[in-house]
């Protein structure tokens, strides 16, 4: 068996959040290959090493002083190496760096070097060997990932590496300029080190023991979820539920390799496993609910609109000329809505109005603004009856009004919009209509 581990940045944010994440890797030794994140915080008002470094590559850019801000740095690195009692000294690799921030090498390179220097410790603590992914993952000119040239170059390069710490988060452009991925990026880095390995599993450890069937902040104590398919993930993940980057599935989805969500500080918990296909049920016929506030809608009317060939088609394109996704477009007979961000609406809102009126001289249009929108997802709705029947009588009882309602071809979630006030009401409502009356 081989297994790809990933470490988050509060696993690796202290010495003695180190020592866990060695335990954890010693206890298993299919654990072969470590991607680890840079420090993060050590406490809740603690600052992410990722974000020291950006904060001080933006003084190096302005020609102003960083000597001590790289020195905080150093020392966030000094007390891990010291508390893990290594003899590894950095000060060589502080040295090129403050010469490069110096010579401009750019807010990505700069951040990359939160998990190269963790990757470098990681390497020394575990005796492993130390694997840049500058040499192996690449990205296209235009800052796109190469995802076909990445999995040639690396799984060649992993070849004959029977155990390696591969820093997360960074590659290169083809030139060797180091490019990151979006924030949070480091599980992605995992699963496309566990597509090149073809990974049994790939452990992603974090501070959470998986994810959760509602958010923590709105539901008190939710039960976790303990198998959620990929397509389920991607719905709920598209709703804002964290835990894993978005895009963190795609390269191991299509090789099928479980994604295990595991807890550092916890490491007993079985977390959650992210699989292509399951026969196994979920416990409350859905799987998870997740939501999002600041949605608009822009409702347009039109007698016989419904006979009037590519009315939809003429509608959408006004937002795509002005660079705007519509998240939904529910319709009647002679009505037609569009679902947008409210934020990314609002600033060119009279152009896109004005296009409208232009491209299809509806009768009326109104616009509905802040309302929420809320993915009830589980791959068991598609079997059971009145699933839909028992969401909107909780609604009802709980008082909240449907603005929305909309359910995606493959069954697996009913979407329904609310206004952003009813928003927690309406989560709590669904939460406890599916779960609580179960416990
Ligand atoms: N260190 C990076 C961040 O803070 C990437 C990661 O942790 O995954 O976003």
């Amino acid at each position: 068996m081989k297994k790809v581990v990933k470490f988050g940045g509060s696993s690796l944010a202290s010495a003695e959040q180190f020592k866990k994440v060695g335990d954890i890797i010693h206890a298993d030794e299919d654990r072969k290959y470590v991607v680890p994140s840079a420090p993060g915080k050590r406490f809740g008002a603690d600052t992410k090493v990722t974000d020291m470094l950006y904060g001080c590559y933006a003084l190096a850019e302005k020609n102003l002083d960083f000597k001590k801000e790289i020195e905080q740095i150093k020392a966030r690195y000094q007390e891990i190496i010291d508390g893990l009692g290594l003899t590894l000294d950095l000060t060589p690799e502080f040295e090129k760096i403050v010469d490069n921030f110096k010579n401009k090498a750019g807010s990505h390179y700069a951040a990359s070097r939160g998990e190269y220097l963790n990757g470098i410790i990681m390497a020394n603590y575990l005796g492993y060997e130390f694997v840049d992914p500058a040499e192996a993952i690449r990205f296209h000119e235009d800052g796109t990932f190469n995802a076909d040239l990445t999995n040639q170059l690396l799984s060649k390069r992993l070849e004959n590496v029977e155990r390696a710490v591969i820093p997360g988060f960074y590659g290169a452009l083809e030139d060797g300029t180091v490019r990151t991925f979006s924030r949070g990026g480091s599980d992605i880095t995992g699963s496309i080190v566990a597509k090149a390995v073809k990974a049994d599993v790939y452990e992603n450890w974090t501070d959470v023991s998986g994810f959760l069937i509602a958010d923590p902040r709105i539901v008190d104590h939710p039960e976790g979820i303990e198998i959620i398919t990929y397509s389920e993930l991607r719905e709920l993940a598209y709703m804002g539920a964290g835990v894993l980057h978005e895009d963190a599935i795609f390269p191991v989805r299509k090789e099928g390799i479980p994604i295990n969500i595991r807890n550092t500080n916890a490491p007993m918990d079985e977390g959650t496993w992210i699989v292509g296909h399951t026969c196994q049920k979920s416990k409350y016929v859905i799987t998870g609910i997740a939501g999002k506030k600041g949605f608009a809608s822009i409702n347009i009317e039109k007698d016989q609109m419904n006979s009037e060939v590519g009315f939809g088609r003429k509608v959408l394109q006004v937002f795509e000329e002005y660079g705007i996704s519509f998240e939904h477009m529910p319709s009647g007979i002679d009505t037609l809505s569009v679902m947008v961000e409210q934020k990314e609406f609002e600033a060119k809102e009279q152009n896109i109005l004005s296009g409208i009126n232009k491209a299809v001289k509806p009768d009326h249009i109104d616009i509905q603004s802040d309302l929420a929108l809320i993915a009830v997802v589980g791959r068991g709705m598609k079997a059971t009856r009145g699933t839909a029947g028992r969401i909107f009588s909780a609604l009802a009882h709980a008082n909240v009004n449907v603005r929305m309602i909309d359910q995606g071809s493959s069954e697996l979630n009913i979407i329904i919009g609310v206004s952003n006030d009813d928003f927690e009401a309406a989560i709590k409502a669904i939460y406890a209509i599916f779960v609580e009356i179960c416990l």
